[in-house]
């Protein structure tokens, strides 16, 4: 029986943010949701409400809308130098920073992760922010060739009002990285965050008002996605759609979004390969592979859900990830417990899916190497679960699970691995353990992935390297400079000289 860390009831944190009904920002003010609905957000450890949420209807998504179109066309926004843009996404940065422990906490409230890692998701948007300031000053556009009658040029424009929509597993930082290049680039946004975790991005629409951001310029609503969030990627007034969350949902917005053909960023789901050679350090490769599906509980678009081990050391390998995920089943608990490795499920319906997965894995004749120890009290704790004896073709290894279950299958040779790992609908990210170099640039060039990682796990970026997947996992990339074309328009001048 696993004993979960838990935490006296007393002792846990309350911010006083979770008091009273949490409203809608619309154009710089806290407003009641014209629907009248709210919806009471849970605390996944207790299962108990933790705060009371607006529900944007369709005429609060107008209202968002507009707010967002004023503010685009509005010379407080739209006349400003691209150094005074860069000195307002410092000021952004500057408020997450200076209340970051209080937005890492109602995160971890709100979707049960440990409170180390909400901390670092929040440090992160910091960071996040901090790097977009760069770009508004170095955006540029091009002078082409032309006749000497002629000068023709380019000019890279906003695009205008950007709907961003979010994922529940990384609330802020999600957004974070819609919000940051949609102010580097000059264009107004309204973000809708998940149902699941809505606290973290209201607070910082909440702070956003001790910066000079003009109002309107960031807009959050909330509520149900199938309401608010189908009535934003449908809206006309909307020129652009970045959007995180499932694959399925993401085809589902592309579709809403062809209407008026906004452009779209979709980050979509995963089911990321880590492949281990013989020749590797196998140590380091078993404690970062059991980080990468135990860490966030699994619920990570880049978690390590399929281990593919070359076959001569199949068995030695196994041995030492079970020992490795020995951790985080003692760090199963409560987020606000310092010894938390792992904390609950974010919501009911998903542990029951997860665990719906687990049975199934059996079912399918899987052996349950870890994860089969039941956990005292229950609730939504799900333990790190291997699998062994099912193939790349299983259930098990082909769709997500966004949960600590993590499905090991052996191979033979770089060839038989790669033609693995690619067989998969998604391309998200994979992973490549060897101390050999030619397997390791010829695995990364053969991997179809949208990021490769070469004897370590998963990286995010803040800014530097694009982020995005091939196939289902995704259309276009966040960061990079990969990321200014997907914010932006480019317009071609012609000026006849006279
Ligand atoms: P969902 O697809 O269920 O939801 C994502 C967002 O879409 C939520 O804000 C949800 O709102 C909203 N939504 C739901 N229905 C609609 C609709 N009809 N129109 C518009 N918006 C809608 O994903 P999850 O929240 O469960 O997130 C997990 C998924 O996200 C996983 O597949 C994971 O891999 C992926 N992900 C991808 C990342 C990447 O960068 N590639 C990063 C992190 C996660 P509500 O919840 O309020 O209904």
């Amino acid at each position: 029986m696993i004993e979960p860390l838990l935490v006296r009831a007393d002792a846990r944190p309350r911010p006083d943010f979770l008091i009273g009904t949490k409203g809608l920002h619309i154009g710089g003010s806290e407003v009641t949701a014209r629907s009248g609905d709210a919806f009471v957000t849970i605390d996944p450890v207790t299962e108990q409400a933790l705060a009371t949420v607006s529900s944007a209807g369709p005429e609060d998504v107008d209202a968002a809308v507009d707010a967002a179109r004023r503010a685009f066309e509005n010379p407080a926004w739209a006349a400003i130098t691209p150094y005074r843009r860069t000195q307002l996404l410092l000021q952004v940065a500057d408020v997450i920073e200076n209340n970051a422990d209080e937005l890492a906490i109602l995160e971890s409230l709100e979707m049960g992760s440990p409170h180390t890692q909400t901390r670092w998701m929040i440090d992160h948007c910091v960071e996040v922010f901090r790097n977009h300031a760069g770009w508004p000053t170095k955006i540029y556009g091009q002078t082409a060739p032309s006749a000497s009658t002629q000068l023709q040029y380019t000019l890279r424009q906003p695009l205008g009002v950007v709907a961003a929509i979010a994922g529940w597993n990384g609330p802020l930082l999600q957004m974070a990285y819609k919000v940051a290049p949609a102010l580097a680039t000059g264009n107004t946004i309204v973000c809708k965050p998940s149902e699941h975790s809505s606290l973290s991005t209201l607070r910082f629409a909440d702070l956003l008002r001790g910066t000079d951001l003009p109002a309107g310029v960031v807009n959050v609503i909330t509520g149900d996605g199938k309401i608010a969030g189908e009535r934003l990627m449908s809206h006309h007034g909307v020129n652009k759609v970045a959007f995180t969350g499932s694959t399925a949902t993401g085809k589902h917005v592309l579709a809403r979004s062809a209407s008026n053909l906004k452009r779209v960023t979709l980050e979509l789901g995963g089911k990321t390969p880590y492949i281990v050679f013989a020749d590797a350090d196998l140590e380091k490769a078993a404690a970062t592979c059991a980080l990468a599906f135990c860490a966030g509980s699994g619920q990570a678009c880049v978690a390590g859900s399929r281990i593919f081990v070359h076959e001569s050391i199949r068995d030695q390998f196994l041995e030492m990830l079970i020992q490795a995920t020995e951790p985080f089943k003692a760090g199963i608990g409560d987020p606000f417990h310092p010894g938390t490795r792992m904390g609950p499920l974010a919501f009911r319906a998903h542990f029951e899916r997860v665990s719906a997965y687990i049975d199934l894995a059996s079912e399918a004749g899987g052996k349950l190497v870890t994860g089969a120890e039941p956990i005292d009290g229950g609730g939504l704790f799900v333990a790190p679960t291997l699998i062994e004896g099912l193939d790349n073709t299983s259930r098990i290894a082909q769709e997500e699970i966004f949960g600590p279950v993590s499905v090991v299958m052996s191979f033979r040779d770089l060839d038989e691995v790669v033609r693995l790992g690619n067989d998969t609908v998604f391309g998200l990210a994979a992973s490549v353990w060897t101390r050999d170099i030619s397997t390791a640039h010829r695995a990364a060039a053969r991997l179809d992935a949208g990021s490769v990682w070469i004897n370590r796990g998963s990286q995010m970026s803040a800014g530097p390297l694009p982020f995005g997947g091939h196939k289902q996992s995704g259309i276009g990339r966040e960061h990079g400079t990969e990321v200014l074309d997907a914010y932006t328009e480019s317009k071609s001048v012609v000026v006849e000289l006279s």
